[in-house]
């Protein structure tokens, strides 16, 4: 392809923009990953995301995508047989429930129509059926990047705790961790599985595990095979801050650099940037005159919106447009949307203009590919990001 003037817009919801301050901290030369330098890196990170994740226990780093961080989390909770509770929110939930069963574990999986998050309800009286307590933990995906809903976890440890059920609790967050408020500790949850190319802003590679004192506990006598996943070697070594294998320091350079980023923004500024922009988004997808899947409001993603194409036009087509003529990146649908909705990704290294940019790409390519919709989405969302800035607006 031809050179194109002019940044690339990746609006899709992870790998997200790398800021530039990380893209140099990646380049550093590599260090000895038994030295005393790279230990001193690895603490640093390790308490970084402590803060980030809101946990006072222990955070553990692979060398991996997200969905290796899922397979860690089930591999060092659970036993062969054991019963899991999974919801059916998205794309994403449905692959962790793959994987689930491949391993050999035993899903009880209930359905849901890709609108909306998991019903702590719903939970709650399949957990209270539960008299034996049979089932292990409930995992569940707090932000489905599908689909642009965010379930409530903190409702999900309630509706357990209400149960009087011993259940384990694990959230992907993935999509919401540094973008959306998290609390591990707070909220009860026992593993929490991240990844570094979403909010971190930092490219795809690390998969991580921010772990609860009762995972850790169920840790010892869970009986699925590991060996490259297993915690405690890595949760040993990491005291002095090293790894049981040729750690991926280069990775870890550009984290530290991304950690000093979040924190000098202010955790609270960044979730406030992502709620402006998942509103001004929002308003300018109504303007089109176009449907955002997300049913519930109380439920809207501020890492990415959905957007429902009308009847008879496919999104793809619509997202080839956009990148041909704008060299714009929209997410595309996923799984049971194919086609039916594509993603504007608003998370992570991202900031009022860089939004403008992507609204009016994607109102000229609606324009351009011929979809029925109204102009005026652009002007919505300035009008609104203008406002915020003067401090009165609601969400
Ligand atoms: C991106 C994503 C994943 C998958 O992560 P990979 O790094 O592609 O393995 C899992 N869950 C959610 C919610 C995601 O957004």
């Amino acid at each position: 392809m031809a050179f194109q003037g002019g940044r690339h817009f990746l609006q899709i919801p992870g790998p997200t923009n790398i800021p530039d301050r990380v893209l140099r901290a990646l380049s550093r030369p590599t260090i000895d990953h038994r030295g005393p330098e790279f230990a001193r890196l690895s603490l640093e990170i390790l308490e970084g995301l402590q803060r980030i994740v809101h946990t006072s226990g222990p955070v553990l780093i692979f060398p991996s995508s997200g969905t290796g961080a899922w397979e860690a989390a089930l591999v060092n909770t659970l036993s062969p047989g054991d019963r899991i509770l999974m919801v059916e929110t998205g794309h994403f939930a449905t692959l962790w429930r793959n994987l689930a069963a491949e391993l050999g574990l035993v899903v009880d999986f209930l359905p849901g129509d890709w609108r909306h998050g998991v019903d702590a309800k719903t939970v709650e009286k399949t957990l209270g059926e539960d008299r034996a307590h049979a089932i292990k933990a409930v995992a569940v995906v707090h932000n489905e990047t599908s689909t642009g809903v965010t379930t409530r976890v903190s409702e999900i440890r309630k509706a357990i705790d209400r149960a009087g059920h011993p259940s384990l609790l694990l959230v992907d967050t993935i999509s919401s961790l540094a973008s959306t408020d998290y609390r591990h500790d707070e909220w009860g949850i026992d593993v929490t599985v991240g990844c570094s190319q979403k909010g971190l802003m930092m490219p795809p590679g690390l998969g991580l595990n921010a772990v609860s004192e009762k995972a850790r506990r169920a840790s010892k006598s869970a009986r699925m095979k590991k060996s490259y996943w297993a915690w405690e070697p890595i949760l040993s070594a990491g005291k002095s801050g090293f790894f049981p294998y040729t750690p991926p320091t280069n990775l870890l350079y550009g984290l530290r650099e991304a950690i000093h980023l979040l924190e000098e923004e202010g955790l609270d500024n960044v979730f406030a940037r992502h709620d402006r922009h998942a509103e001004a988004t929002r308003r300018a997808v109504r303007a089109w005159g176009l449907e955002i899947l997300c049913a519930d409001p109380e439920e809207y993603s501020s890492s990415l919106t959905a957007v429902l194409m009308p009847e008879g036009h496919d999104a793809d087509d619509l997202r080839g447009v956009i990148l041909e003529n704008f060299n714009l990146s929209l997410g595309t649908g996923l799984g049971k949307v194919k086609g039916k909705v594509f993603r504007i990704g608003h998370l992570g290294d991202f900031n009022d203009l860089m939004l403008a940019g992507t609204l009016s790409g994607v109102e000229m390519g609606l324009a351009l590919a011929g979809v029925p919709c109204s102009k005026g989405g652009v002007a919505e969302a300035l009008e609104y990001l203008q406002c915020a800035r003067k401090g009165n607006v609601g969400r």
